[in-house]
């Protein structure tokens, strides 16, 4: 079953195209991430998804419902996702216990707030006032606000921005439970390594329309990309694109009678991948 069904969407301000003709299908117990630069019309697209801004033209279904829906239907649509969006929410005088106690109450099959505390790891500041909380912290407190509603969907916008590494970690092992407890996760990330530990499929937006949609493995031709095999040589850095990485290493092992100097074998990132498919694209449209 499809969570998101998009059909040529369109979008315009002031006659300018900020989503043109986007078609989207994401499936259940998916974790699908938009990826894109500045201005591509990430945020747009899931504001429309989020039933945040109307949209011009185009067929959009969301849990099998219009996001533009109004009135108890509005209610029922809200119910059933969780949002948590790029800036911090400002509730400072609370503490963290009682703000997801309170937001809790909005929902009509909510989770329990100390689970979440603990699963967001600020089971330590649960007594703290929101306004004490370091920015990290503060961004697992939006997260943990997201999800105490127990969503169907989760829409996640730049979710570790001001997260330290061990943290970054312990968030993706988050939203994997998630995603395994059968939640549906569309995310949103300029970091390229998210979207590679977490997503199962990335679209790649630019300028209002999906470049591709893939596996992170298998985007822009990934998957049967070449290696690029370098060594030093006589102080110089050698390098040699090949199939058959295994090959060259094994005749350099033998040209060098051992240990092959400064030896790296590496295939392009998904950030190699990414920036050459926006790079050509603006070279295809100057
Ligand atoms: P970022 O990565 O910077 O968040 P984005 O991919 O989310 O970018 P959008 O915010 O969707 O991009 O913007 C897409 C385009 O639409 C941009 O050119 C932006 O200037 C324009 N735009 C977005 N919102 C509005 C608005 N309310 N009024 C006018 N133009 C807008």
């Amino acid at each position: 079953m499809s969570v998101i069904e998009v059909r040529n969407l369109r979008k315009s301000y002031a006659g300018n195209f900020a989503v043109d003709g986007i078609d989207l299908t994401i499936g259940e117990g998916e974790i699908f991430s938009l990826l894109g630069p500045n201005g591509a019309g990430k945020t747009t697209t899931v504001e429309i998804l989020e039933g945040f801004r109307t949209r011009d033209s185009g067929e959009v279904r969301v849990l099998g419902i219009d996001p533009q829906v109004k009135g108890d239907g509005a209610r029922t649509f809200r119910d059933r996702i969780g949002i948590v969006l790029q800036s911090t929410s400002d509730a400072g005088d609370l503490k963290v216990s009682e703000t997801l106690e309170y937001f809790s109450h909005y929902y009509s099959g909510a989770k329990d707030p100390n689970e979440v505390i603990e699963a967001v790891g600020l089971g330590e500041k649960r007594d703290q006032l929101i306004r004490e909380l370091s920015g990290g912290q503060r961004r697992r407190l939006d997260v943990a606000l997201g999800i105490i509603g127990n969503p169907e969907l989760l829409f996640l916008d730049e979710p570790t921005t001001g997260f330290d590494p061990e943290a970054r970690r312990s968030f993706w092992g988050l939203i994997r439970s998630l995603r395994d407890a059968g939640t549906t996760i569309l995310l949103t990330t300029h970091y390229l390594d998210e979207a590679e530990a977490l997503a199962d499929r990335v679209a790649v937006i630019n300028k209002g329309k999906i470049l591709e949609i893939s596996t992170p493995s298998s985007l822009g031709g990934r998957a049967t990309s070449q290696a690029r095999v370098t060594w030093e040589k006589d102080g110089e850095m050698c390098e040699e694109f090949t199939n058959e990485p295994t090959s060259v290493v094994s005749r350099l092992a033998r040209q060098f009678e051992g240990e092959i100097p400064k030896l790296v074998v590496s295939r392009p990132t998904l950030e190699d991948i990414y920036l050459e498919m926006i790079g050509q694209r603006i070279e295809v449209e100057a």
